[in-house]
C-alpha cells in the first residue's frame, strides 16, 4: 500500500500484481480492468477546496477496494485517475459489465450524498482480459481501459464505456489532427477552395464561398468534415478560420489591385467564435489592413448557432452590419429551424440546406416547402440561395420559383484558387 492519499497500491506495484493475476487466471474466468475518474474534478477542488477533494478520492478508492470478493487490486495513476482490476469467475462479460456499471452508479450515489454535491459524476472505461487475450501486455490493457474512458468523455453518452478496437484508431486520429494542425497552417497545407454562387436567372457567377481543404504533403486531401468537428472541440478551429479569412482578403485585394472583376466571397464562422466574439475585432483589423470594401464580404453563421446563442449572434450581426458586411444563415432547414428565430435575427441571406434537394426529382411536397421558404425570404427582404444543386431540373425549378442564387455541383464543385480565377474570367460555371 503506497499511495498515501487513497491507501491503494502505487502504479509500480499494481502492474506486476495484475500480471500475476492474469497468469494465474483459470481458462473460463476473466479480469476487468476498470479505469475511472471524476468528471470535472477540478471544479470540485476549486469549489470545495483540496482537502475535501482529497477526501472524495480516498472515499472513492475505499469503495472500489471494499466492493466485494471480485476486487483484485487498484492504484491511483495520477490525480483523480484510479485503475482497478476485478475478477469474474464464470467469465460472463455481459453480466459482469452490468455489475460494473451498477457498482459505479452506486459509488456515485454514495459520494453525492456524503459530499452533498449533486454534480459528482464518474467516467470509466473497461477492458476485459479473457483467455483469448491473456497474452496481452497488461500496460496495454490498462491503456485500452483508459482510452475507453476518454471515449466516454468525448462521446458524452455513457459514463461507463467498454473498449472497442476502433477507439484506438479514432483517438489516435484525433490526437494526430490536434497535434499537427498548427504546423499544417504554418506550412501552407491548408488552402481555401472556392465554390461559385450562381444567379438563378442569368446563370452568371455572382459570388463564391470559401471552403477549407487540408492537403497533406503526400497529396491526399482531407475534407473539413473529417477535421473541423475535432478542431471545434479543441478550439483550434479559430486559427483555421482566421487563416481562411486572411487568404480570402488577400485574394480580393489582389484582384482589386489588378483591376480584375471581383465578386463577394462568403466565409464560414465556427460556433466557437460565439464564446468570445473576438472575431469582430479580428475582421475589423483585416478590413483595415487589406482595405477590401465590405460589399465583397459575407460571413455564414449556421442555423444551429443562431438557435443556441441567439444573444451572441445578435451582437455579431450588429457589429458586422455596422462594418457594412452581410451575414447569411447557413444550412437553413437542417436543424430545428425556428421561424420565430427569423423574425428576431436580421440576417441578409438564407442558404437553404442541401437536404431539401436530396432527390434529383423533387416531389410535390418538397417543391411546396422550398417554394414557401423562398417566398418567405422575399417577404422578409432577405436573399435566398439554395445549396447542393446537382441537376438541371433542380436548377430550373429554383429559377422558376424566384430563388435568387444557387450553389452546387451542377455548376461547379469547390475549386482551387487558380481554377476559380479562370471561372471568373469565363463569367459562368457551365
Ligand atoms: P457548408 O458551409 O454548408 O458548405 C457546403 C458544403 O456542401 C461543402 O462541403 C461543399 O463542398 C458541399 N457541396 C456543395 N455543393 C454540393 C453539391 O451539389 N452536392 C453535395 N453533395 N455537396 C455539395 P465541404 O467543403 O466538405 O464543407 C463541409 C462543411 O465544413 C461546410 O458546410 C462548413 O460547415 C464547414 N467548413 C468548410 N470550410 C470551413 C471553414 O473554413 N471554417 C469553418 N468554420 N467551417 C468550414
Ligand atoms: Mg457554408
Ligand atoms: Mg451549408
Amino acid at each position: 500500500m503506497s499511495d498515501q492519499l487513497t491507501g491503494l497500491e502505487s502504479y509500480e506495484e499494481f502492474v506486476p500484481k495484475l500480471k500475476k493475476a492474469v497468469a494465474d487466471m483459470p481458462e473460463e474466468a476473466c479480469i476487468a480492468v476498470v479505469y475511472s475518474d471524476i468528471k470535472h474534478f477540478k471544479y470540485f477542488n476549486d469549489t470545495f477546496g483540496y482537502r475535501r477533494g482529497n477526501r472524495l478520492l480516498a472515499r472513492m478508492a475505499e469503495m472500489f477496494s471494499s466492493g466485494g470478493d471480485d476486487f483484485l487490486c487498484g492504484a491511483r495513476v495520477v490525480s483523480d485517475n484510479i485503475v482497478c482490476a476485478r475478477f469474474c469467475f464464470d467469465g460472463d462479460k455481459t453480466i459482469f459489465l452490468d455489475e460494473i456499471k451498477a457498482s459505479i452508479a452506486y459509488i456515485e450515489e454514495v459520494l453525492r450524498k456524503e459530499f452533498m454535491c449533486e454534480r459528482i459524476r464518474m467516467t470509466a472505461g473497461v477492458f476485459f482480459i479473457d483467455a483469448g487475450v491473456r497474452g496481452i501486455n497488461v500496460e496495454t490493457a490498462i491503456s485500452n481501459a483508459n482510452l475507453a474512458r476518454k471515449h466516454s468523455k468525448l462521446d458524452g453518452s455513457d459514463s461507463v464505456t467498454l473498449f472497442l478496437p476502433e477507439m484506438a484508431t479514432k483517438i489516435d486520429n484525433e490526437l494526430e489532427i490536434i497535434s499537427t494542425i498548427e504546423d499544417a497552417i504554418r506550412n501552407h497545407e491548408l488552402m481555401a477552395y472556392y465554390q461559385p454562387k450562381i444567379d438563378s436567372n442569368s446563370e452568371k457567377i455572382v459570388g463564391a464561398e470559401a471552403l477549407v481543404r487540408w492537403i497533406k504533403p503526400n497529396g491526399t486531401m482531407i475534407y473539413p468534415d473529417e477535421f473541423i468537428p475535432i478542431l471545434e472541440k479543441s478550439r483550434q478551429i479559430i486559427d483555421v478560420d482566421y487563416f481562411i479569412y486572411n487568404e480570402v482578403f488577400a485574394f480580393l485585394r489582389d484582384r482589386l489591385d489588378r483591376g480584375e472583376r471581383v465578386v463577394p466571397v462568403s466565409m464560414n464562422v465556427s460556433r466557437q467564435h460565439m464564446k468570445e466574439l473576438e472575431i469582430i475585432d479580428y475582421v475589423r483589423d483585416l478590413c483595415e489592413t487589406y482595405k477590401v470594401p465590405p460589399k465583397y464580404l459575407e460571413f455564414e453563421l449556421t442555423e444551429t448557432m443562431c438557435t443556441e446563442r441567439t444573444d451572441r449572434v445578435m451582437e455579431f450581426i450588429t457589429a458586422f452590419h455596422e462594418m457594412g458586411i452581410r451575414v447569411s444563415m447557413d444550412d437553413f432547414g437542417s436543424g430545428y429551424s425556428s421561424l420565430k428565430l427569423l423574425s428576431q435575427i436580421p440576417i441578409d441571406v438564407i442558404k437553404l440546406d442541401r437536404c431539401f434537394l436530396r432527390s434529383p426529382e423533387l416531389s410535390e411536397r418538397e417543391k411546396i416547402i422550398i417554394t414557401s421558404i423562398v417566398n418567405m425570404t422575399k417577404e422578409l427582404k432577405m436573399c435566398s440561395l439554395c445549396e447542393g444543386v446537382e441537376t438541371s431540373d433542380q436548377s430550373s425549378f429554383l429559377a422558376g420559383i424566384g430563388c435568387d442564387a444557387q450553389q452546387g455541383y451542377y455548376y461547379s464543385k469547390p475549386v482551387r484558387l487558380d481554377d476559380f480565377r479562370n471561372l471568373l474570367v469565363a463569367g459562368c460555371a457551365r
